[in-house]
């Protein structure tokens, strides 16, 4: 009876340091920009925390089984860059955002960012119009919801260049600032 307890027992301290051993095959792997670097006493069900340091400098401590699906990849600095890239496009798809962004730099950043110009347009060029009463070419261009008055001009290629410099001037840089300023926040897993 004795003899088989301590069987059992060894058995059981055999499974135990196998399966520790399993665990901390973790450590000194990769996964993605995150390098393992120890075990913490930190547990969550059967799962296990984990120092991990990102290719980046900052330590992150991540559950194995979020390392091991693959879910985190990162201290959160991958997410950031990611949404960085493609900011552009995720305000545009994210229309509550956008609205948000909108109001804040009084832009309507929809229209300036594109050169499509509104249905009204005859010229084919945004903020250019032929005006027949004086035979001129006009040029404007709207800023934080107000409009400018660039000149009138004799030939339609004169009224475009003021347009295109003052889209340069004026709409660059507002561009510029919103997406240096607009970093869309990592989500709650700091993927
Ligand atoms: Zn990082």
């Amino acid at each position: 009876m004795h003899l088989v307890l301590v069987a059992v027992a060894k058995n059981l301290k055999i499974v135990a340091e196998r399966n520790r051993l399993k665990m901390d095959n973790l450590i000194g792997k990769r996964f993605g920009k995150l390098i393992v670097l120890e075990k913490t006493n930190k547990k969550y069900q059967y799962n296990n925390y984990y120092l991990c340091k990102c290719d980046c400098g900052n330590l992150k401590i991540v559950l194995d089984k979020l390392l091991k699906s693959g879910h985190t990849k990162s201290c959160g600095c991958l997410h950031k860059e990611i949404a960085s890239k493609s900011g552009k496009k995720s305000i545009k798809n994210n229309s509550k955002n956008r609205i948000e962004i909108d109001k804040r730099y009084n832009t309507n950043f929809g229209v300036i960012t594109t050169d499509k110009p509104p249905k009204n347009n005859k010229s084919g060029i945004k903020g250019v119009w032929y005006n027949p009463k004086r035979d001129k070419w006009e040029a404007h261009i709207g800023i934080n919801n107000k409009r400018i008055n660039l000149g009138r001009y004799n030939s339609k290629e004169e009224a475009i260049k003021i347009r295109k410099n003052a889209e340069k001037e004026y709409y660059e840089p507002l561009i510029k600032k919103m997406e240096t300023e607009t970093i869309v926040s990592p989500d709650h897993n700091g993927r």
